[in-house]
């Protein structure tokens, strides 16, 4: 149908109250497992792409897998760019053909993350891609970037309003209480806050960390208008327990096409739970 950028189907989500699944994939099989789940549910969707799996990759060798798939795809899909924080990698991202990024500068004090976020905002207009960027600490682990919890690792309202006016951005990810990677006892979200920015947020908001948050939390999150929902670590175990569940029932087997079957549709499932649970299903 269509290679986009997130704007249009954020904004459509924001309105209508449900949220796009932004699915990390890995390779080739991910990323067509996660697009086949899609497709079947008529749902938009974001591919999203770890500066790992980037890396991995290379730049062009993981962009140009990619677009042919999102423009192949039945339903509208996004390209984008997860926790960049080295601005230089996020310029050639969008040079190479990536529809939309995340800078993320959240480590950095207030003033040198909006500098750097608007200039990646300002960059990516050229090429009419979608930025966002972050504002306070999401706790745990992405790739090598670990942050303690507690409060003060939460976004501020009065900066976050600083921070959107002046950064132009399209999607806004506010430290609420979420954190990367599997949670360790129950997570601390908090939803007043939350509903705070949402209110004074000029453009869609994004809930990080979304692996192993109860249903009803993601439902709560989403009917105060989070619009965009990362999940990450969920691909990942699926994809590994995929591998290893089908070999080890098929020891004797060497069958490559339906050990790639097998592992699609375990991923696929994955994404169709999280798809449903986010409301995007039949919105194409
Ligand atoms: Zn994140």
């Amino acid at each position: 149908m269509s290679y986009v950028n997130m704007g249009q189907i954020l904004k459509k989500a924001r309105e209508e109250r449900y949220a796009v699944g932004a699915f990390n994939i890995l390779n080739h099989l991910t990323a067509k497992a996660v697009i086949d789940a899609a497709e079947e549910l008529r749902s938009p969707l974001i591919l999203q792409t770890s500066t790992a799996t980037v890396k991995f990759h290379g730049v062009d060798g993981l962009i140009k897998q990619l677009i042919p798939m999102a423009e192949y795809a039945s339903i509208p899909v996004a390209v984008h760019l997860d926790h960049c924080t080295d601005a230089d990698l996020a310029k050639k991202c969008l040079d190479a053909g990536w529809s939309s990024v995340m800078f993320d500068g959240s480590k950095k004090p207030l003033d040198e993350n909006i500098r750097l976020t608007k200039e990646i905002a300002a960059y990516a207009k050229k090429y009419n891609a979608t930025v966002e960027g972050e504002l306070g600490a999401i706790v745990g682990v992405e790739e090598d970037v670990i942050v303690a919890s507690g409060d003060e690792a939460l976004a501020k309202v009065d900066e976050c309003k600083i921070f959107l006016e002046q950064t132009g951005i399209d999607a806004f990810a506010p430290a609420i209480g979420t954190a990367h990677g599997l949670y360790k006892g129950k997570p601390k979200i908090n939803f007043d806050l939350f509903k705070e920015i949402e209110e004074i947020s000029s453009c869609p908001l994004v809930v990080h960390g979304g692996t192993g948050l109860e249903g009803d939390v993601f439902k709560q999150l989403i009917s105060l208008g989070a619009a965009k929902v990362n999940i990450s670590t969920a691909i990942k175990i699926a994809y590994c327990s995929g591998l290893k569940s089908y070999i080890e029932n098929n020891a004797d087997k060497v069958e490559p096409l339906k050990l790639d079957q097998h592992v699609i549709d375990v991923v696929k499932n994955t994404t169709k739970e999280h798809i449903l649970l986010f409301g995007s299903a039949n919105r194409i």
